[in-house]
């Protein structure tokens, strides 16, 4: 069975006194269990959050596919493992959108991060445009299909389906939608990667998850666990989210 798996990411914003909040996060988390729990900081946080939280939890949101090099303002996957990070996101709407990163920027990038011993995060979403004609699945496999890399362990690789429209804005999908999604992504990963693997990839969405709609959009089928952005940023309002996921 597939280990429930609720990430944090905190996007652009934190600052050196907000370790505090991972601690107590961490240390709520602790009373469910059998859940897996991570948060993603802004690079300046990584080093510290990691330090101060269990082993294993704490990412980045992004990484360079190249190693090192004259990329003035990038970290690369070696730099995020080297600073303790066990884990990162790739491919999120906001860099793809903001930064124009493409499906073969985004594998790239996940194939950076799984070389450095990373545990990647690959997100996948469409815009509001796409949903309203009725074309979303087909957008979001297409994505899949551009951007997973060509060979990976199943175990370390997650996918999250962020709608563009969900992030940020109190609007969600039907818990139908998102059960449609996942389950065709799931289908798709079958045919790309093959049965076992597809059954052992955890599927995660994200999208104005809160601590009122977790429980819903955590029950509905071949979901994994969420990416939480608002959400994730206070103990307060995320441990209620890791609650709903237990
Ligand atoms: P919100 O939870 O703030 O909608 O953000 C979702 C997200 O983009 C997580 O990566």
């Amino acid at each position: 069975a597939r280990r429930k798996y609720v990430v944090g990411n905190w996007k652009m914003n934190g600052l050196a006194a907000s370790i505090d909040e991972a601690r107590a996060i961490f240390d709520g988390a602790r009373a469910y269990g059998a859940i897996d729990v991570a948060l993603c900081p802004p690079f300046t946080l990584v080093a510290a959050m990691a330090t101060a939280t269990p082993e294993g939890a704490v990412g980045g949101q992004d990484c360079h596919s190249a190693a090192s090099g004259a990329y003035t303002g990038s970290v690369s996957a070696p730099m995020l493992a080297d600073a303790g990070a066990a884990l990162v996101i790739v491919g999120h709407s906001e860099r793809r959108e903001g930064f124009g990163e493409s499906d073969a920027d985004v594998r790239a990038k996940a194939e950076a991060a799984l070389a450095a011993g990373l545990a990647v995060i690959l997100c996948v979403g469409e815009p509001r445009g796409v949903r309203e004609s009725g074309g979303a699945i087909d957008y979001v496999l297409a994505q899949v299909a551009g951007s997973l890399p060509a060979e990976f362990d199943p175990a370390r690789l997650a996918i999250a389906y962020e709608p563009i429209w969900a992030i940020g804005t109190g609007l969600v999908p039907t818990v139908g939608d998102v059960a449609a999604m996942h389950g065709a992504i799931r289908a798709q990963l079958d045919a790309q990667v093959g049965a076992d693997a597809a059954a052992a990839m955890r599927l995660l969405y994200g999208g104005s998850v809160n601590g009122d709609n977790a429980a819903e959009l955590l029950g509905a089928g071949d979901v994994d666990g969420a990416l939480v952005g608002g959400a994730s940023l206070t103990a307060e309002k995320f441990l209620p989210i890791v609650a709903a996921a237990a």
